[in-house]
């Protein structure tokens, strides 16, 4: 028999980033204020990499002039903090 390992994600209602998507102009200056490098410009639109490294912690709001950026509250990826290893 085969296996395999497969990562579950666990959905909860936490904080979390939304992006407005219709008023991100894809400018990019929000994308190094988040500590976790969680987000990237694709197709020009500002993204998530993945809802699990959100921590909903809010520091790249204000960065948007915008207003294109705010934490709400909804169910998300459980948070999975990025481990980073010297190799
Ligand atoms: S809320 Fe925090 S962790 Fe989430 S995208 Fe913004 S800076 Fe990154
Ligand atoms: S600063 Fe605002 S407009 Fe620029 S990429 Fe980030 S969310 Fe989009």
């Amino acid at each position: 028999m085969n296996t395999c390992m497969k990562e579950i994600a666990m959905k909860m209602k936490r904080a979390i980033i939304h992006i407005d998507e219709e008023a991100c102009d894809g400018c990019g200056k929000c994308v190094s204020f988040c500590v976790e490098g969680d987000l990237k410009i694709v197709d020009g639109k500002l993204r998530l990499n993945a809802e699990k490294y959100c921590d909903g912690c809010g520091a790249c709001v204000p960065k948007c002039s915008l207003g294109a950026l705010k934490i709400e509250e909804r169910d998300a990826d459980e948070y999975q903090e990025l481990v980073y290893v010297r190799c």
